[in-house]
């Protein structure tokens, strides 16, 4: 997902404004907060015992009635024999009946909760479970922050509806275990039934369009892990521009643009711009996570959301120059979670900085290839000084979307990695971070924490990083930069609270030398004020005496 400030900001020039609407948006979410639906938190001891495997939704959509009705088949595994299985559901969503293993079972729909408590327990392993449903599902009050369905129409009155849900969890319709630490291992199955003439984009492969009088059903099929806010589908009267993109290991992936008929056009233009994004994204994350699959864009009336082989577009072909050639923001940061949040997932919303901020240091990092270090630099320091430090970006563990949600998992998360880069030397940095989105253990099935990440790089670097995981992380201080004059051209630079020695750049009248600075300090000689970190790697406090 896309930050709300960064949105703000590029829209609104007026700072008296700015002020105006950003309160008016906290009295909201705070207003809103009390019926919120949120996703994730602690996990259940009922759901922890439970691995999901594999969804199956098969839904008619009815735009005038702004309702859905079919079912969700959920394949899962009971680690342990158990008396209870515990689903998401929201309550808007009425369920008609659930069959277990092919019998009709008793079960209690309460509290956002499907509860279904056999007499006799239920066995260790595989388990096919079929809830049938139907309703009105929650409509988005600012997608995408604040998600749901949007029944909106294109400037045409043609039906176009959209679903985001990152923070809300698929639960707002259908049901499911919604955490991020489980993730259909075997992937999702879609069969999306809607008045003939509108078109569903979803995820994975479009397996087969039926149609039968005036309705059209959409089978689209993902055999790849997909964390529950993806799976779901847009609907409009798009066409669909194709082209084909080869891959850094040559690969041939189908690239396509669901895009709204009126808009056909401009669709071919996207893409080459996205192409260009995937060249840049693949070069320091590595190849496109789903090769096997496509990638694809689908236009929305919301700004944006990373929707896995089906990236949500809203940002209306508004390009920026970079490099001399077109960019679209949105488009680039969206694409760039198909490694960080799609492939590399955080185990939990704790982490989300992960998903968040190495995304955001994406963004730059396509300045850098487009522009050089220089304009790279200068964003980073533009990053630096809209962080924000009020709270730290890992709040604990076992944190709902909603709590972990705050500019800085993006911006300051962004700045971590720029720091880390600096303390590690591109030949270290670089190529760990490539590992992290590409080694098994942190992709795919796999999910990852801020332990994960701290590890490895610690590993990359030859020494433990922790305390610069927790410094910038879990706490909101800056680093403590002292400088104290000892003498005539003598001075006592310490790092106050770093807990390691860590490389920092220091200009003297001798010009700038990069030096090992801790705790304990070290005596530098210079005719002027040494200047501590010129070029802004770390985000510091500096104090003189
Ligand atoms: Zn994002």
């Amino acid at each position: 997902m896309l930050l709300i400030e960064q949105t703000l900001d590029s829209l609104l020039k007026k700072h008296t404004m700015r002020i105006f609407l950003i309160s008016l948006l906290l009295v909201c979410t705070i207003f809103l907060q009390a019926q919120q639906i949120i996703s994730g938190g602690p996990l259940k001891p009922e759901q922890a015992n439970m691995d999901i495997r594999h969804y199956t939704l098969s839904l008619e959509v009815d735009p005038a009635g702004k309702s859905i009705k079919g079912y969700t088949e959920i394949s899962l595994i009971l680690i342990k024999e158990a008396n209870t299985i515990l689903l998401d559901l929201v309550q808007q969503m009425k369920v008609e009946k659930i069959i277990l293993d092919g019998k009709q079972v008793e079960f209690l729909h309460e509290n956002g909760f499907i509860n279904i408590s056999g007499s006799n327990q239920f066995s260790a392993g595989k388990h096919l479970l079929k809830v049938i449903y139907a309703g009105e599902p929650p409509i988005a009050k600012r997608a995408p922050w604040e998600g749901g369905f949007q029944w909106e129409k294109d400037s045409t009155g043609n039906p176009w509806i959209a679903i985001t849900c990152q923070s809300e969890g698929g639960k707002i319709y259908f049901p499911c275990k919604d955490h991020p630490s489980d993730e259909p291992n075997e992937g999702a199955d879609l069969f999306i039934t809607v008045p003939k003439g509108l078109v569903v984009a979803g995820p994975g492969l479009l397996q087969k369009v039926t149609t039968k009088k005036n309705q059209s059903t959409y089978h689209w099929k993902t055999n790849y892990t997909i964390s529950n806010y993806a799976i779901l589908f847009n609907v409009g009267k798009y066409k669909v521009i194709r082209r084909e993109y080869i891959t850094v290991n040559n690969n041939r992936v189908p690239m396509e643009f669901y895009v709204l008929e009126e808009h056909a056009d401009k669709g071919m233009h996207l893409l080459e711009i996205m192409e260009r994004s995937a060249r840049v994204q693949e070069k320091y994350f590595g190849e496109y996570p789903w090769v096997k699959e496509k990638i694809a864009i689908a236009e929305t009336p919301h700004l944006g959301m990373e929707h896995q082989t089906m990236n949500a577009y809203g940002n209306k072909f508004r390009y920026t120059l970079v490099g001399g050639m077109d960019f679209d923001w949105l488009l680039h940061h969206e694409f760039g979670h198909e490694w960080w949040g799609n492939k590399v997932t955080n185990r939990d919303w704790a982490h989300m900085w992960i998903q968040e901020g190495i995304c955001v240091f994406g963004d730059a990092l396509y300045i850098r290839d487009a522009e050089g270090e220089e304009a790279y630099l200068e964003r980073m320091r533009r990053t630096a000084r809209a962080t924000q430090n009020r709270m730290p970006i890992v709040q604990g563990e076992q944190i709902d979307a909603k709590q972990t949600y705050q500019p800085d998992i993006y911006g300051k998360g962004a700045f971590f990695m720029h720091t880390l880069r600096y303390i590690m030397g591109d030949s270290l940095f670089f190529p760990t971070l490539k590992k992290l989105a590409t080694a098994p253990q942190y992709t795919y099935d796999n999910t990852v924490t801020t332990d994960d990440v701290e590890k490895l790089f610690s590993g990359a670097y030859g020494q433990s990083m922790k305390p610069v995981f927790d410094l910038f992380l879990r706490t909101t201080e800056k680093l403590d930069v002292q400088i104290r004059q000892t003498d005539t051209e003598k001075y006592f630079i310490r790092l106050a609270n770093s807990g390691m020695t860590l490389p920092v750049d220091i200009a003297t009248d001798r010009g700038m030398e990069r030096v090992m600075v801790g705790e304990k300090g070290l005596e530098v000689n210079s005719k002027t004020i040494p200047v501590v970190d010129p070029k802004g790697y770390y985000l510091k406090k500096i104090t003189m005496d």
